[in-house]
């Protein structure tokens, strides 16, 4: 008599969903994307394949072992293509469909609102 009457586990529980809705489009899809290399934090944008905007802020270049081996080496940080490891981790977000390949709007005119 040793019947043990657990029932078993309810199941899977609730997974992630579908994401985030559809947020504005007017803007780029841009979106934080962090080195794994060194952790640098950045907000990277793929406006195709071969156009990635990455937007470094200052801790990011700071936290980022290229940039700062660059800048040992007097390079001026403007001349530093960024990281290679970062570069794997934006396409890795691509990959796992974080980050969505997002075209710019031919058409953007500068929005200039005047004030009443
Ligand atoms: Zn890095």
């Amino acid at each position: 008599m040793s019947v043990n009457g657990r029932a078993p586990g309810p199941g899977p529980g609730p997974g992630p969903g579908p994401g985030p809705g559809p947020r504005d489009e007017r803007q780029a899809a841009f979106c934080p994307v962090e080195c794994g290399r060194c952790g640098a934090g950045v907000v990277a944008a793929k406006f195709s394949p071969q156009h990635t905007s990455v937007q470094w802020s200052a801790e990011a270049v700071r936290a980022c072992v290229e940039f700062s081996a660059a800048r040992a080496l007097g390079r001026p940080s403007a001349l530093v293509e960024g990281c290679g490891s970062l570069r794997d981790s934006i396409d890795a977000a691509v990959m796992a469909g974080r980050l969505e390949v997002s075209p710019p709007l031919e058409v953007s005119p500068p929005l200039e609102v005047t004030p009443p």
